[in-house]
């Protein structure tokens, strides 16, 4: 008997270990998929009058409230577009201007080489607004700049990145610089209402022209300083090459109403209830395919053999993976489709049964589900067929994915070597939404990263209270797109 046991032991033994070898080999065996390059030479650039420029432009409130044409602020992207055109005499001289739907500005910087696909470089004009004005450090729309840092709403979302690709082509054309490829810079006004009136419009005015981009780059992404992700000791760049879908669902029980002295045994509240504990205990499943593979893929040969084995074998650590998420927001967005309950309605007055009660569910959507598998899965989860469940807007599915190979993939990793040698590239998938998704009819290779270091404090920046950027931060986001701008006409095969 105990030899048995033993010998048992020891067969389990033998399998954990040949198993802990196979799993180490896999880790080794995975190739690194950073590239080195010779550092690029550090470009002059006029950082302070740059953070100057910022700062004006956080003081023009270019706030989008809401899609509906009458919140429009047109008084502030008018005079945002007369400021621009002001401040940036160079590139207002050389590039065409055009408006489309009056408030969204599409410049054209004509390459010498026509063939040549264009470059496409986003950024929107708009911000959010302000709430909480009396909690911030500095008021949101003075455009205050304090110890080397501009304060405001848009500092990094995303009016730093307009002013950084306009100090890039300002420069460059103070350098006597020509670009072989075409460039085009697309500022939209409404991105932070769904782009219905920008982002759309000026993707369909290009494609109406036969516009086909070699790359476009949004938002989305920044660069990481090291200890932002757990593990790094180096800057990570996540390269955003897809964002996730978006539903909400409305369920809906209905119900005889009446008083609530003589309540049935099932209300319409109670009914709603239990569809959402449902919910709550039926996560959607883990995927370790696709973008959140490839993300954790790319990290892993750059990790210490610990977290190497782990990550290099995400089919079996997936569990584990999505146990220890539990208590991490951020890497379960990765990992699902996630589901929130937002709202819940019921009677109006405390003491009538409801005739009706209803429960909105947002779905952010992983790339490879759609929003009518959501649908229908939600209704199998729900289980009960006198509960509505429908759309309670228009849903979207997720982006295509853009290819993590490829010359525009080679651009972007290139510029960034060239620029941040220690920085650890990664495709990556962006939770939110940006305007880049509506360039899908004029592009494969849609890119979401602004070239800005963000450490683990300023992830809640944009939207968040005390947006804000340091000077240097700026000036090193301008040395990017510029950069990005003249290795556009070199790269092969783009
Ligand atoms: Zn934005």
């Amino acid at each position: 008997m105990f030899r048995a046991l033993l010998r048992l032991l020891g067969i389990v033994l033998s399998l954990a270990m040949f198993a802990a070898v196979l799993l180490t080999v896999r880790a080794l065996r995975l190739p690194s998929r950073q590239i080195t390059a010779p550092p690029a030479p550090v470009r002059v650039v006029d950082a302070d009058a740059a953070a100057r420029r910022l700062a004006a432009a956080i003081r023009i409130r270019t706030i989008s409230y809401s899609a509906d044409a009458a919140d429009l602020q047109a008084d502030a992207f008018a005079a945002f577009a007369r400021w621009l055109t002001e401040s940036y005499p160079k590139l207002h001289e050389t590039l065409a201007l055009e408006r489309v739907s009056e408030h969204s500005l599409v410049y054209t910087w004509a390459g010498a080489d026509p063939s040549l696909a264009p470059l496409v470089l986003l950024a929107h004009q708009d911000v959010v607004p302000a709430e909480n004005e009396e909690l911030w450090s500095q008021p949101p729309f003075a455009g205050t700049i304090a110890d080397g840092i501009v304060w405001g709403r848009g500092a990094v979302d995303d009016k730093g990145s307009l002013i950084a690709i306009c100090e890039a082509v300002e420069t460059l054309l103070g350098e006597g610089f020509t670009p072989q490829r075409t460039v085009i810079l697309a500022f939209g006004h409404d991105e932070e209402v769904g782009g219905p009136n920008g982002a759309v419009r000026v993707a369909e005015t290009l494609a109406a022209r036969g516009v086909r981009a070699a790359l476009v780059l949004d938002e989305g992404f920044a660069l990481l300083e090291p200890g932002t992700l757990p593990g790094f000791e180096r800057l990570v760049a996540p390269i955003g090459v897809a964002e996730k879908g978006f539903a909400t669902l409305q369920l809906v029980a209905r119900a005889a109403g009446g008083h609530s002295s003589t309540p049935p045994r099932n209300t319409a509240t109670v009914a709603i209830a239990r569809a959402v504990v449902r919910l709550d205990e039926s996560p959607m499943p883990v995927s370790v395919g696709g973008v959140t593979g490839a993300f954790f893929h790319w990290l892993a040969p750059e990790l210490p053999l610990h977290l190497r084995v782990p990550l290099a074998n995400l089919d079996v650590f997936a569990r584990p993976l999505d146990w220890a998420a539990g208590g991490q927001p951020a890497i379960n967005a990765l990992l699902r489709t996630t589901t929130a309950v937002t709202m819940l309605s019921g009677s109006p007055k405390d003491n009538v049964l409801p005739v009706e009660a209803t429960a909105a569910v947002n779905f952010r959507i992983l790339p490879g589900q759609t929003a009518e598998e959501v649908l229908a899965r939600t209704r199998q989860v729900v289980g009960n067929p006198e509960l509505e469940v429908r759309f309670q807007r228009a849903p979207r599915d997720p982006s295509p994915v853009s290819p993590s190979d490829g010359p525009a993939f080679t651009l972007l990793q290139r510029t960034l070597a060239e620029l941040h040698p220690s920085a650890v590239v990664a495709p990556a998938l962006v939770v939110g939404g940006t305007d880049a998704r509506h360039y899908t009819p004029i592009a494969d290779a849609i890119y979401r990263f602004a070239p800005f270091r963000f450490g683990a404090d300023d992830i809640k920046l944009p939207h968040g209270i005390d947006e804000r950027i340091a000077v240097d931060n700026l000036a090193d986001g301008i040395r990017f797109y510029a950069r990005l701008i003249e290795n556009a006409s070199t790269i092969p095969g783009l």
